[in-house]
């Protein structure tokens, strides 16, 4: 019998989106903390997406939801940024 997992899709969402975003921007701290203190705080704001899937099957294309989840991903993004910015714990 195959391993089944749950995982949280928005996670490797956020994640990348994270990484994406950091690249372009100079002024702000990339190290590791602040990158997970950025995603966890925007994965806190955001609903869960959970699925069930079989270990090492085909990971499902999250298709973005759609322009309003993009949207409100971005919004607790830029809110996570700000406040890792004004209070950073590396
Ligand atoms: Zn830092």
């Amino acid at each position: 019998m195959a391993e089944i997992q749950m995982i949280n899709e928005m996670e490797s969402v956020v994640k990348s989106i994270v990484e994406n975003h950091l690249r372009d921007k100079q002024n702000l701290c990339t190290c590791d903390r602040c990158k997970m203190d950025m995603i966890a705080l925007t994965l806190n704001a955001l609903m869960p997406r959970y699925v069930v899937t079989t270990l090492g099957g085909a990971v499902t294309n999250v298709d973005l939801q759609g322009i309003q989840a993009g949207a409100d991903i971005m919004m607790a993004l830029m809110r996570s940024i700000e406040i890792v910015k004004r209070k950073p714990r590396h």
